[in-house]
C-alpha cells in the first residue's frame, strides 16, 4: 500500500485503515463450495484491493506472493479490446449513473492465455459528499460457457465449407450499412457480387470434392487479400458478395479488378484455373435492399452474357 508519509496524522489514519482492511479480509468468501466465485473489495481512496484466494489463483497468482495491490493489478491484465469497455462501465457506476458495475471481459492469466470473466460490483460506502469509499463485487470465470457461446455464434454466422459469413449475416450487415449510409453520406459502401464460371462443368469433370476444394481455396484467397474492414459472404452455391465499407464506385472497381486477376492467377490442385464474372455497385441513397441486390445481380448477369471472366459496373 502507498502510505503517505507527509504527516503523522496521515500515518495514523493509514494504520487504522490497514487494520480495518485486514479485519474485512476475514469476510471474503473462502468456502470450498464457492466454485469459481471470486470476490473483491476495493478501497477507493487508498486504491487497495482485497480479494479471496479464488480471484488471484484463477489468474495463476499465489495471493501470499503478490502482497498488497491496487486496481491496476487487474486492469493491466485486461484484453486491449475490452479495456475501455471495463473502464467506462466502472466510471459510469462510480459517478452514480448506474446501479451496478457489470461487465464481461477477457483477462490474461499469468501463463499468457486469456480467461473470460463476468464481473459485477457496487459502491457500498460513500463519503458525506457522495464520493465512493468502498466498492465490492464478485467475479465468475465464464471461460467455458463463453467458448461454447462463441463457437455457436460462429456456427450460426459462418458457412461451414468456406468459413466466410453466410447469407443470413449478409442481410443483417446490409441493413446496418444501409442505415449508416443513409444517415451519413460519408459512410457510403460498395458491393461486389461474383459467381464462378462454368462451375457445373468443374464438378462434372473433376468431381464434387474437387469443386468443394475450389470454393475453399477461393474463400482463402479472398480472406488473405481483403482489406481490414471488407467483409466476405457466401450467398449461394458458388456466388459470393464482398461488402466494402467507406468505398466508392471507382475505388471498388480497383478492388474488383485486383481480386479478379488474383482469382485468374490462382492455381488449384487438380482443377487448374477458374474464372469469375463480377458485378460492382456503390449504394445509392434511398435505394432498398432488393433494388441494390437486383442492380448488382443484373450487372453480374451482363458479365456472364458478355462471355464470362469479366467485370461489369
Ligand atoms: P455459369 O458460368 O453460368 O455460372 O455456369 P455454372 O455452371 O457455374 O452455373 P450453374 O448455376 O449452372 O451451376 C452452379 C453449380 O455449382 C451447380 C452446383 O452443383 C454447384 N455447387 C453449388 N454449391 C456447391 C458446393 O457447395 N460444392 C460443389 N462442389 N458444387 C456446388
Ligand atoms: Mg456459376
Ligand atoms: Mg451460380
Amino acid at each position: 500500500m502507498k502510505i503517505k508519509q507527509d504527516s503523522n496524522n496521515e500515518n495514523l489514519r493509514d494504520e487504522s485503515m490497514e487494520e480495518m482492511i485486514i479485519e474485512n479480509d476475514q469476510f471474503l468468501i473462502q468456502f470450498p463450495w464457492a466454485g469459481n466465485l471470486g470476490q473483491w473489495k476495493w478501497y477507493y481512496k487508498e486504491n487497495r484491493v482485497i480479494f479471496n484466494e479464488k480471484k488471484s489463483k484463477q489468474l495463476g497468482y499465489d495471493p501470499k506472493q503478490i502482497g498488497p495491490i491496487g486496481f491496476e493489478f487487474f486492469t493491466s491484465k485486461l484484453h486491449p479490446d475490452d479495456f475501455n469497455k471495463v473502464m467506462d462501465n466502472m466510471r459510469n457506476h462510480l459517478i452514480g449513473e448506474t446501479n451496478a458495475y457489470e461487465v464481461e471481459y477477457r483477462i490474461q492469466h499469468k501463463d499468457g492465455h486469456y480467461l473470460w470473466y463476468y464481473d459485477r460490483g457496487t459502491v457500498t460506502k460513500r463519503d458525506s459528499v457522495g464520493k465512493p469509499l468502498i466498492i465490492e463485487g464478485i467475479v465468475f470465470d465464464i471461460t467455458e460457457s463463453k467458448l461454447v457461446e462463441n463457437r455457436l455464434r460462429e456456427l450460426s454466422e459462418k458457412d461451414e465449407l468456406t468459413n466466410v459469413y453466410n447469407r443470413r449475416v449478409f442481410y443483417e450487415r446490409m441493413e446496418k450499412y444501409m442505415d449508416m449510409a443513409s444517415s451519413n453520406p460519408e459512410d457510403t459502401f460498395s458491393l461486389i457480387m461474383f459467381d464462378i464460371d462454368y462451375f457445373k462443368k468443374i464438378n462434372d469433370t473433376y468431381g464434387h470434392l474437387a469443386g468443394d476444394e475450389c470454393l475453399r481455396q477461393l474463400a482463402n484467397l479472398l480472406k488473405a487479400d481483403k482489406r481490414l474492414h471488407d467483409q466476405i459472404f457466401r450467398y449461394g452455391g458458388e456466388e459470393f458478395f464482398l461488402l466494402l465499407p467507406r468505398t466508392n464506385l471507382s475505388e471498388s472497381i480497383l478492388v474488383a479488378k485486383r481480386i479478379h486477376q488474383l482469382i485468374y492467377e490462382m492455381e488449384i490442385p487438380k482443377v487448374g484455373h477458374i474464372t469469375v464474372s463480377m458485378g460492382v455497385v456503390e449504394y445509392m441513397a434511398n435505394e432498398t435492399l432488393d433494388q441494390l441486390i437486383t442492380r448488382v445481380d443484373d450487372l453480374m448477369y451482363d458479365a456472364k452474357k458478355a462471355g464470362r471472366n469479366t467485370i461489369k459496373y
